[in-house]
Parts: structure tokens; C-alpha cells; sequence
């Protein structure tokens, strides 16, 4: 095993094509009975997908995944790395009250052990979007489902005939954000009273008066952390400098101050764009 995870953590910058296959690990979102990424098939090739501003995207069309974009199937070779990784994604979502990944009508979280083939290159070389060793792949086959005991196994069997679905019991830990029930709602949401404006995170309320956004450094980095860039670790520290300290200084872990600062980002940058449209 020890091998596969160096196999993980050595491939080189400009990708690879395997000459043998990767053996890893990954979350799939599934809504009891469908696995979002195997729908058609156990196997699946990558696009490369559109994101609003696109990180370092290269070019219009390339073949996915890109050393310097960041699309691809993402796997990692160590189950202790994939929990470290839904630990902290599990708390950030708490702190803003809102999971922006999570496909509509998905309820839940499976882990999923997978193969890879083909051709491969390494994690986004940005702590904001990959865990540690992650390899980005654009041959993906399902093996393995582990599924918690709330969802109902048998009907996510019935639907994914080809592939065995075992309780996640049987990984050697427990998974955050997988949860002992159906992912709530949404909490994360914005209004304007006057001069304030009051977003909800999942921590609760934080009142944000509309003279500190009128500051164009603050403008900018909140744009910058809702539409992320090369450089967007500076932008994150702006808005947690200048607004999350300032309307909620009771949030006192710097995780939990970067996750407010996505939540209050992503819907002050909502709120701006449906004002622009209207
Ligand atoms: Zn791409």
C-alpha cells in the first residue's frame, strides 16, 4: 500500500500517463439511490468544466485534467487524508450554512473506492481547492460504495447494479459531513435593512453596514474571494481583517474566520450582481 501512496505523491507537475493503475479514495454525492458521477456508467472520462472566472484556466479546450487548470477527477491514495479533508469541509460548511457544491436534490455523502487510468496530474497547487497529494484524473472507474447506515443500501444497490455497496462501518474511521441523517437546508442568506446589511451564516447572524463596503480595497477583495483568482489568499484576509473581524470578532479560530469570510463574500458578490442586472 505503501508503494500506491508514493505512486500519489510523486507524480510530476505536468502530469503523467499511467502505466499501471492508481487505486484511491473519493466522496460521491448521491440522493439514495443515484451516485451523481456514475449515473450512465461505472466509468467516466473528465471535462474540462466551466468555472465564473476560471483559475488559471489555459485555454477554452484542453483535455482534461490540465496542469494548470483545475478540472479532473480527484482522488487521493490515503483514506486519513480524505478524512482530514471532509473534517475541515464538514466545519466549513457549518460555519457558513451552505455546502455550494452540493448538487440539487443530492442528500447525502458516500465514500467511494475508485481506479484510475490514463493520464494524471497533481493537486491545484492552491490550499483553497485540493487536499494534500491529490491526483487529478481523467479516467475514473467506480469499485467500491461504503454507504452510512441511514441511507437505505439495498436501493442504492438496485440502482448500481455492477458495483458492491458495504456499510461504511467497514472503513477503518467515521466520516464528517457524512452525517447520522439527510444534509439539512441551507441556512446561509442575505438581506438588506437600510444601511445594514444582514447575512445569516450557519454561525449565526452578521450585520454588515454598507459604509464598510464602500471602501474599494474591501469591494475588491470581497469580489476576489467570491470570484477566486490566482492570489486569493490575500482577498481572504482582507475580508476577514476588515469585515468578519469588525461584524462577528466572537469568531475566534482562523478556519472558522475564512469560512465566514466565504459565506459573507459569495452573497454580498450575489446581492451586487442581481443588483447590476436589474
Ligand atoms: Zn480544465
Amino acid at each position: 500500500m505503501t508503494d500506491m501512496l508514493t505512486r500519489f505523491r510523486t507524480v510530476p507537475k505536468a502530469g503523467t500517463t499511467l502505466d499501471t493503475p492508481l487505486i484511491g479514495w473519493r466522496y460521491e454525492w448521491t440522493d439514495g439511490q443515484r451516485l451523481w458521477n456514475y449515473s450512465d456508467d461505472t466509468a467516466r472520462a473528465a471535462l474540462c468544466y466551466r468555472r465564473p472566472s476560471g483559475i488559471n484556466r489555459p485555454s477554452r479546450n484542453h483535455q482534461a485534467p490540465h496542469h494548470r487548470c483545475v478540472c479532473g477527477f480527484r482522488v487521493v491514495g490515503d483514506l486519513d487524508v480524505l478524512h482530514t479533508y471532509m473534517a475541515r469541509r464538514a466545519r466549513f460548511t457549518e460555519v457558513v450554512g451552505l455546502d455550494r457544491e452540493r448538487p440539487e436534490g443530492a442528500t447525502g455523502l458516500v465514500i467511494t473506492k475508485v481506479e484510475v487510468t490514463g493520464y494524471v496530474t497533481p493537486a491545484v497547487p492552491n490550499r483553497q481547492v485540493d487536499p494534500p497529494f491529490t491526483v487529478r484524473a481523467d479516467h475514473l472507474r467506480l469499485l467500491k460504495v461504503y454507504a452510512p447506515d441511514w441511507m437505505d443500501r439495498d436501493r442504492i444497490a438496485r440502482a448500481n447494479p455492477e458495483v458492491p455497496i458495504k456499510p461504511l462501518g467497514e472503513l477503518p474511521r467515521g466520516f464528517p459531513g457524512l452525517k447520522s441523517g439527510p444534509l439539512p437546508e441551507p441556512e446561509l442568506s442575505i438581506s438588506q435593512h437600510g444601511d445594514e446589511i444582514r447575512i445569516v451564516l450557519g454561525l449565526g447572524p452578521a450585520i454588515v453596514p454598507t459604509a464598510l463596503l464602500q471602501d474599494p480595497d474591501v469591494a475588491w477583495a470581497v469580489h476576489g474571494v467570491a470570484n477566486p483568482g490566482r492570489s486569493i489568499d490575500a482577498d481572504v484576509n482582507t475580508v476577514i481583517d476588515r469585515i468578519v473581524n469588525v461584524v462577528r470578532p466572537d469568531i475566534a479560530f482562523k478556519a472558522d474566520q475564512e469560512a465566514a469570510a466565504f459565506g459573507i463574500a459569495w452573497t454580498l458578490d450575489m446581492m451586487a450582481n442581481s443588483a447590476e442586472s436589474k
